[in-house]
């Protein structure tokens, strides 16, 4: 499987770090490598001293497809669920500078957390409805976000990946991160929300 993450796919997080509001959607790749282990803590590289949290929307593709139309892209996906897109962002930061790729930045091990639970999608159901989600650090909130306000929406966004590389059976899209961003250190818990729901807890060592 592959791990398709989105940048700035909200206006409030891409003025947050001083980038303009893409006209195309932007992103990336993790390798499955990135997933942290269920229940594991997220172990602070030595190689960077600015690791980021970026809780996301999932959404998991459920059919094999390529070049899908914006119309036809509900068809491509089945539940939806929440991650952390850890990111270094002083690597960031350095390879942006030198337009090199991201992936010392964003592809490392565990950086990629995703819930163990999926919310599976009525499939009556066209698209999907709005979705509230947040992170909590240490019990108090940091980031919260809704789905109506991504600046490209999830049928936009299959759409578009997929004219490019052929999506398959069980990848994952990250969706993008509402504005909040910042900084973990060794002692802090993370834990998302979607509508309410306690859908992961991320201790970090
Ligand atoms: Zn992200």
């Amino acid at each position: 499987m592959k791990i398709i993450c989105i940048g700035r796919n909200y206006a409030d997080h891409a003025t947050e770090l001083g980038n303009s509001i893409p006209t195309e959607p932007l992103f990336f790749l993790k390798p499955d490598s990135a997933i942290l282990a269920h229940r594991h803590p997220f172990y602070l590289p030595d190689w960077s001293e600015e690791i980021h949290y970026e809780v996301e929307l999932l959404v998991r593709i459920s059919k094999l497809g390529k070049s899908i139309a914006p119309e036809f892209a509900h068809r491509y996906y089945d539940a939806i669920s929440l991650g952390i897109d850890f990111t270094a962002r002083d690597i960031q930061a350095e390879v942006k500078a030198k337009g090199h790729p991201w992936e010392k930045a964003k592809a490392f091990d565990g950086s990629a957390v995703i819930s163990r639970e999926w919310l599976p999608l009525d499939s009556n159901q066209k698209g999907l409805q709005n979705k509230h989600f947040r992170l909590e650090r240490n019990g108090e909130v940091v980031q919260q976000g809704q789905s109506k306000d991504m600046l490209f929406d999830i049928d936009q966004l299959i759409a578009y990946v997929s004219k490019f590389m052929t999506l398959k059976l069980g990848d994952v899209i990250f969706t993008g991160t509402p504005s909040g961003v910042g900084p973990v250190k060794p002692g802090d818990n993370l834990e998302g929300f979607l509508e309410d729901r306690s859908m992961f807890r991320v201790p970090i060592r």
